[in-house]
């Protein structure tokens, strides 16, 4: 992959030397599933941000992406796609598109993935101008909330939230599989416990904790104002 034809970005040796360097990175803070290191290491995070960030877009931090939201951090990608644990052919919810980028590296990852994003205009811009849509065919993009999921599309092998969630909603439990899973950072005061909820064949829901991360919050209701 190298020259996005809708995008003024292009991934030249820079931008490949400094996507390596995170990558590695990554794999030193812990990152270990093959499939999420090669899917980070072919997609260019750049793409997915402002040209003007070009030379800072492999930082490991969030950036804005307009509307108040943000580009979540690689590493927090990378450890929600890891703890999803993902098998090709796979059909993933994800809650908060934003940028498109996680969703962009899930579809890479081989899974089918279905993404909802409540902000209109980050709605309309991805579905106008997704990089790798030729290369993703099977990474559908929906407006709505999701706090509601997609009951339509359901049941779900994975589902995944990535907005800061104030409880686990009952929408995205009903629309797992038997052995499905749902991560989720769920508020815990000012900051998010990340939340891995597996559920067993007999309906069961099992518990993990994980780390402490911080997300811009999961908002109700579609926001539909502020179209320019
Ligand atoms: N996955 C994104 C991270 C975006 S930040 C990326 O890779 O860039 C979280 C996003 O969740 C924001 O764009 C926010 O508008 C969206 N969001 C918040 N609450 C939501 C809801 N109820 N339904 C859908 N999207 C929501």
């Amino acid at each position: 992959m190298s020259t996005s034809i809708l995008s003024l970005h292009t991934d030249d040796y820079r931008t490949k030397g400094l996507r390596k360097q995170l990558i590695d990175s990554l794999a030193e803070k812990g990152i270990s599933d093959p499939l999420v290191l090669e899917a980070m290491r072919n997609i260019p995070r750049h793409f997915f941000l402002d040209p003007a960030l070009d030379k800072i877009a492999y930082e490991d931090r969030a950036f804005p992406i307009g509307e108040g939201q943000t580009i979540s951090q690689p590493y927090t990608v990378a450890y929600q796609s890891e703890l999803l644990n993902i098998t090709p052919g796979e059909r993933v919810l994800e809650i908060g598109t934003g940028s498109a980028y996680q969703a962009s590296v899930l579809a890479e990852m081989g899974a089918e993935v279905f993404t909802i994003e409540r902000q209109q205009k980050l709605y309309d811009k991805v579905q106008k101008s997704y990089p790798f849509a030729e290369r993703h065919r099977k990474l559908y993009f929906f407006y709505g909330d999701g706090f509601k999921g997609l009951p339509q599309y359901a049941p779900f092998d994975k589902v995944l939230v990535t907005a800061a969630a104030p409880f686990v909603p009952q929408a995205l439990l009903d629309q797992l599989k038997p052995e499905g899973m749902l991560v989720i950072p769920v508020d815990e005061g000012d900051a998010q416990r990340m939340k891995r909820i597996i559920k067993k064949a007999d309906g069961r829901l099992i518990e993990e904790l994980y780390d402490v991360f911080r997300f811009v919050p999961m908002l109700k209701g579609k926001n539909e104002q502020s179209r320019k």
